[in-house]
């Protein structure tokens, strides 16, 4: 998949993995080793849209209960100054 870095026009996109925080109403789940690729020409991070949406439904499972965070972080509010 080819697409123009927003920034800059670059096609050139550098695979990594990097760490995620989502935060949705002062709730935080840091996801380590989330893939992005990366702007080769200026360092843009871009996130895949299938990713996110997978980080959102465990966020939300593990809300309900309804899945350990296993290798995902819960963070405390507090650490974010609430
Ligand atoms: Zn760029």
């Amino acid at each position: 998949m080819t697409r123009k870095c927003n920034f800059c026009g670059s096609t050139e996109y550098e695979q990594r993995k990097t760490e995620y925080l989502y935060s949705y109403k002062g709730n935080y789940l840091l996801v380590p080793n989330t893939p992005v690729e990366v702007c080769a020409g200026c360092g843009m991070v871009y996130y895949d849209a299938g990713v996110l949406k997978e980080i959102e439904r465990r966020f939300f499972a593990i809300q309900k209960k309804e899945e350990k965070p296993d290798s995902y972080v819960e963070l405390p509010r507090a650490a974010y100054g609430g």
